[in-house]
């Protein structure tokens, strides 16, 4: 009986408590926020959109290693020992043409991983959070700042430097092996004369 009474007793407190809630609220002042007009400010480390500024990025491919969601894609090719692709602001030398660079913003699950590892800090998130669009594709963010004539230009470059190296190497190792035969050509003739030797001085006198 003392349970059911106790029972009671709480249902009326917590109904109590509840509605002193609801009349606090009924006494503070409205804040109203006409979204989309007005905005809030964000606070600083709020994750949102990312931004790569390319000038700066040299194709290390870390934010992609980082990233769990695989929403990252970085092609790079070899600058030649003629090209100058320059230094980035923070002093790192570029030595990679970077080709494509597309973030798929509707897989990323704005962790912030890829930001952290960048040596160049040249990732960031921003505090852009409205990109809705009605085509998918229109998500994929392509930020590589190369023409597709660029990228065909050195891609055909890379090729050739590396058909150039294939073919040099394959001439050194052609070379080694000629002169590996006539080395042994040379010990095969001057075995052959010591053994010729050897017969002439062992023969008997008559
Ligand atoms: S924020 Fe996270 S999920 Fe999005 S691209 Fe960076 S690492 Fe990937
Ligand atoms: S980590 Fe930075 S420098 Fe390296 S590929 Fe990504 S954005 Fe570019």
């Amino acid at each position: 009986m003392s349970g059911y009474f106790k029972d009671i007793k709480d249902a009326i407190g917590t109904a109590l408590v509840g509605m002193r809630i609801t009349w606090g609220h009924m006494f503070t002042k409205k804040v109203t926020i006409q979204y989309p007009d007005v905005k809030r400010d964000l606070p600083d480390r709020t994750r949102n959109r990312l931004y790569v500024n390319m000038d700066d990025c040299i194709g290390c491919d870390q934010c992609a290693k980082a990233c769990p969601v695989n929403c990252i894609d970085i092609e790079t090719v070899k600058a030649q020992p003629t090209e100058d692709l320059g230094t980035t602001s923070t002093g790192n030398k570029k030595r990679l043409w970077v080709t494509l660079f597309d973030i798929d913003i509707a897989k990323c699950c704005y962790c912030g991983l890829c930001v952290y590892p960048c040596p160049t800090e040249c990732i960031e998130m921003t505090d852009v959070f409205e990109f809705s669009e009605y085509n998918r594709e229109d998500l994929i963010y392509r930020y590589a700042i190369m023409s597709p004539e660029e990228v065909e230009r050195v891609k055909i470059a890379e090729e050739e430097a590396k058909a150039e190296k294939e073919r040099k190497k394959a001439e050194a190792a052609a070379k080694k092996k000629a002169e590996e035969a006539k080395k042994k050509e040379e010990e095969a003739a001057a075995a052959s004369e010591s053994d010729a030797k050897n017969d002439g001085d062992s023969a008997p006198n008559e």
